[in-house]
């Protein structure tokens, strides 16, 4: 019976975790939630976890209150998040957090010598060449959670000691595909939040309509496979059934198909190597009439370009274009800017920060915290 900590279980992936313990064998020993205390009770009086961390202070006091009649132990603040982490019994930890906030309880995790079941993409955005070198130092895996890199993952199985020569990296190309720039600056939430294939969070749906999520999951898989950012292609897949594909030495593509939906994913990475039954329905190839893959339009979506900038120049630029674009999407979804200048804001954070390119983890938080500043102070 592998042993779960779930680093946001009230999440998407958090919650789509939960939903597929009964297929993988596991149980949940430690959750951790921002502030959906009303959830994480639910959650904790259906798992019963050792542990309960919960980010925000009051909150956890009140669900402390709440599940006095158990003893399930509350923790709080970022301190929490760690004890989770690195609970004793933990085999591997799910990190299903959304933003910056997952580096540390990450970094925990990997020096207590836990597996690493990565759904931040974050952390390796912002912090990758210190998270897999740690990750190399202490032997444990990270096993990507998203989709694409599961995918790539997959395709990398029975590699041998084969070189690859590309990545192919796909991308739905979000709600706001087929559209110039003028046409997408009007664009509200409301629309930007319709995914025309997944179902996810607020901030990667955002993030999904400005293609900065393929632009951070390049960075991703640059540090995950260890590859130059050159050797990524990103690949326009409307589907989303080709979840992404690795090109050998020989020419031959190896690519990894299935259903859009995460739990697939989720559930690889929680019993690899092996494969087990799962509750996504298989796909039906005769009745998908035809997939279609498109070359990405860089000049409509410059969040691409910004972040093939920062992956080639590593160094902080990762953590400066994730903290500038998580402020400018916060801001948008306030609707105090307009949807273009989510990507126009980031780019003016890479331009304007001090660049520094052997990175230490509290360069990556300053970094973070600069480019934040940067992108509010042009707001104002
Ligand atoms: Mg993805």
């Amino acid at each position: 019976m592998k042993k779960l900590v779930i680093l946001g279980s009230t999440g998407s992936i958090g919650t789509q975790t939960i939903d597929i313990l009964d297929c993988i064998e596991a149980e949940v020993c430690a959750i951790t939630v921002n502030t959906n205390i009303e959830m994480a009770e639910k959650q904790a009086r259906q798992l019963h976890p050792q542990l309960v961390g919960v980010y925000d202070e009051e909150k956890a006091a009140e669900l402390r209150i709440k599940l006095a009649d158990t003893d399930i132990r509350v923790v709080s603040g970022m301190d929490g998040l760690i004890a989770a982490a690195t609970l004793p019994q933990a085999d591997i930890v799910v990190t299903a957090v959304v933003g910056m906030v997952g580096l540390l309880p990450t970094l925990a995790a990997i020096d207590a010598g836990k597996d690493i079941a990565l759904a931040n993409k974050e952390t390796l955005v912002c912090a990758g060449q210190i998270v897999m070198r740690r990750a190399r130092e202490k032997g444990v895996a990270i096993l990507p959670v998203d989709s694409e890199h599961s995918a790539i993952f997959q395709c990398l199985q029975g590699r041998a000691d084969n070189a690859i020569r590309r990545i192919l990296l796909t991308a739905s190309g979000g709600p706001f595909f087929g559209k110039t720039r003028e046409e997408m600056r009007k664009m509200k939430k409301e629309q930007a939040l319709k995914h025309p294939n997944w179902s996810m969070g607020a901030k990667i749906t955002i993030d999904s309509a400005t293609m900065m999520n393929k632009g951070l999951e390049l960075i991703e898989a640059m540090w995950l496979y260890d590859v130059e950012p050159e050797a990524i292609d990103i690949v326009v897949h409307r589907e989303s059934i080709v979840h992404s594909a690795v090109e050998y030495d020989d020419g031959s593509v190896i690519a990894q198909l299935g259903n859009p939906d995460m739990r697939l994913p989720i559930q690889y990475a929680l019993t690899y190597p092996k494969r087990v039954p799962c509750k996504v329905p298989a796909l039906d190839l005769p009745t998908l009439s035809r997939l279609t893959f498109f070359a990405p339009d860089t000049d409509a979506f410059p969040a691409l370009n910004l972040a093939r900038r920062a992956a080639k120049a590593r160094g902080n630029l990762g953590a400066v274009l994730n903290g500038a674009n998580e402020a400018a999407v916060d801001l948008f979804l306030k609707d105090k800017i307009a949807f273009t200048e989510i990507a126009e804001l980031v780019g003016k954070a890479v331009e304007g920060v001090n660049y520094i390119s052997e990175i230490t983890v509290n360069d990556v938080l300053e970094s973070d915290r600069v480019a934040r500043r940067m992108v509010l102070d042009c707001v104002k």
